[in-house]
C-alpha cells in the first residue's frame, strides 16, 4: 500500500516514514505487505452480508488475538455483540509497549487504513458506533499523519454517517494519545486511562466486553488484529486459514532485534521454526531469544531452536529478540526485573513487593553473593507473584527468572558463592 502524503506532513517526516519501512520491512509470505488492499470493494462486499455474517467470517478465520493472549477474535466480538448495552465501542490498542515490539508502528504507518477498516467491521459486526485509538505517547509523531488518514477516510464515506451508504451505520474513531506507561497497555487500565483516570487495571471479570469503555460493552483489539481482520473481508476466511498452522492461522509479524546482522520486521507463516527467523535475521552464534518480551520466554537456541511459532508450541506477542553467547544473561534478566518493578502499578501485593524482592535476589547474584536458597525461593516467590497478582503484568513478570533458570540453569549456579552444591533440580515451569 503506497504511503501517501496527507496534507500538513512534513516532508521530511513522511520521508523518514518511508525510510523506516523500507529498511524494516523484510517479507517471507506476506499478507500485510504484498501491495494495494482496494478497502472500497470491501466495504461494498462487506456491506452486502449482515453484521452477523461479518463475525462468522472472521470467526472461520481462526483469527487469534495478535496482542499476545491469543484469544478468538470471532468470539470476542460474538460476545461483545450479544451483550446488553446502550451503546458499544471499538478501541485499537496502538499502546505497543513490550520491550523489543515495534511492528504496530511499522503497520500504523504504512497501512493505516487497514487497521483503520478493520475498526469499521469490526463496529459493523458489535453494532458499535465509537472507535478509539489509543496511540503510544511515544509514537506522538504519527498522530497528524494518522489524523490525515482517518480525514481522508471520512471524505471517501468510510467512517462517519452511513458508512458505505448503508443507512444508520454510523461509526467515527478519534484518536487518544497515551499515558506513557506500559501498564496502560493492559486493557482494563486502558480504558481506564481513556476515561481520563489514572490507567489501574481492573478485576476480569467483568470482562470489557460486558463492561468496559463508560461502563458499555467494549472490544479492545491489537493494531494487527484489525489490519489482518481487513485482508479477511477482502480474501475470504479459507484463504487466511491457509497460512500458518491447524491452531494459529494466518501470519506474525515479528519486530526481530538483537544481536543480527538484518533486524527489523518480519512477517512469517504461524509455524515458523526459532531457528528459521535466526537464519533469515543473520544470527549466528546466539544463544537465546526472547520471545515476547520480558512477559514472555527466553528460549535457548540449543535446546530450542527447532521449536515453532504458535499457540501449539511458542506462542508469540511479536517481539523477538536475539542475545550471541558473549551477553551476560543474568544482568539481561535484571534489567527486565527492573522493567516491571519500574512499571507495576503498585495496587496489588505480591506484584508491588514480589517483583521488587526478585529484583534483589538478582542483585545478589551478580555480585556473586546469591546462595541455593536464593534460587529455590525465586521459584517460590515466582508462582505466588504469577497466581495472586491481578491482570497480565504481575501474571508474566517472573518470567524472566523462571524462563531462563529452567533453560540455563548452569548460568546461575556458576555465580553462586558457593557453588558446589547440585545443579537446580529441574522444575516445571507451568507449575510454576
Ligand atoms: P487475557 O488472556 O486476560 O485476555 C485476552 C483477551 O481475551 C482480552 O481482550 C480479554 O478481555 C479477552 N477474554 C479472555 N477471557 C475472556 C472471557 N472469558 N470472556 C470474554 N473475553 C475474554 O490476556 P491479557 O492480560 O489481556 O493479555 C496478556 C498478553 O498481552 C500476554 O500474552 C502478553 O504477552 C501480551 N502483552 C503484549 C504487549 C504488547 O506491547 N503487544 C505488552 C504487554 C503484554
Ligand atoms: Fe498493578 Fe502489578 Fe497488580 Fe497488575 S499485577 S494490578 S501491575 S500491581
Amino acid at each position: 500500500e503506497e504511503i501517501a502524503n496527507p496534507a500538513g506532513l512534513p516532508t521530511d517526516q513522511l520521508a523518514y516514514v518511508e525510510s523506516m519501512v523500507e529498511s524494516n520491512v523484510r517479507t517471507q509470505r506476506p499478507i500485510f505487505f504484498r501491495g494495494k488492499l482496494d478497502l472500497g470493494t470491501a466495504l461494498e462486499q462487506m456491506l452486502a452480508d449482515e453484521p452477523s455474517q461479518v463475525i462468522d467470517s472472521v470467526t472461520a478465520s481462526k483469527l487469534r488475538g495478535r496482542g499476545g493472549a491469543g484469544f478468538s477474535t470471532g468470539l470476542k466480538w460474538r460476545l461483545c455483540r450479544d451483550a446488553w448495552g446502550e451503546s458499544k465501542t471499538i478501541i485499537c490498542n496502538a499502546d505497543e509497549a513490550e520491550p523489543g515490539t515495534f511492528k504496530d508502528r511499522v503497520l500504523l504507518t504504512r497501512s493505516p487504513k487497514q487497521v483503520f477498516f478493520g475498526m469499521v467491521a469490526a463496529a459493523y459486526g458489535i453494532g458499535a458506533s465509537t472507535g478509539i485509538l489509543y496511540l503510544r505517547a511515544e509514537y506522538y509523531y504519527l498522530k497528524d499523519y494518522l489524523e490525515a488518514q482517518l480525514q481522508q477516510m471520512r471524505d471517501q464515506g468510510m467512517l462517519g454517517c452511513n458508512i458505505g451508504g448503508k443507512a444508520g451505520f454510523d461509526f467515527d474513531i478519534r484518536i487518544q494519545m497515551a499515558a506513557g506507561a506500559y501498564i496502560c497497555g493492559e486493557e482494563t487500565a486502558l480504558i481506564e486511562s481513556c476515561e481520563g483516570k489514572r490507567g489501574t487495571p481492573r478485576l476480569k471479570p467483568p470482562y470489557p466486553i460486558q463492561k468496559g469503555y463508560l461502563g458499555q460493552p467494549t472490544s479492545v483489539n491489537n493494531v494487527e488484529t484489525f489490519a489482518c481482520v481487513s485482508h479477511i473481508l477482502a480474501e475470504g476466511a479459507a484463504w487466511f486459514r491457509s497460512f500458518g498452522t491447524a491452531e494459529s492461522s494466518g501470519t506474525r509479524l515479528l519486530s526481530v532485534a538483537g544481536d543480527c546482522s538484518k533486524p527489523g520486521i518480519y512477517e512469517v507463516e504461524w509455524g515458523t521454526s526459532v531457528n528459521q527467523v535466526l537464519r533469515m535475521a543473520g544470527a549466528y552464534g546466539a544463544m537465546a531469544v526472547q520471545i515476547s518480551g520480558p512477559s514472555g520466554d527466553c528460549v535457548s537456541v540449543e535446546k530450542d531452536g527447532e521449536r515453532l511459532l504458535g499457540y501449539e508450541d511458542l506462542s508469540c506477542n511479536g517481539a523477538f529478540t536475539i542475545f550471541n553467547k558473549q551477553r551476560d544473561l543474568l544482568w539481561i534478566v535484571r534489567e527486565h526485573m527492573q522493567f516491571f518493578v519500574d512499571e507495576s502499578c503498585g495496587i496489588c501485593v505480591p506484584c508491588r513487593a514480589g517483583n521488587v524482592d526478585l529484583l534483589h535476589k538478582m542483585d545478589r547474584l551478580i555480585a556473586g553473593r546469591g546462595c541455593q536458597q536464593d534460587l529455590d525461593e525465586a521459584v517460590q516467590w515466582g508462582a505466588v507473584v504469577r497466581n495472586t497478582s491481578r491482570c497480565g503484568l504481575g501474571a508474566t513478570s517472573p518470567k524472566p527468572i523462571l524462563t531462563t533458570l529452567s533453560r540455563f540453569p548452569e548460568a546461575y549456579q556458576v555465580r553462586l558463592a558457593k557453588p558446589s552444591g547440585p545443579l537446580l533440580p529441574s522444575f516445571d515451569l507451568d507449575a510454576a
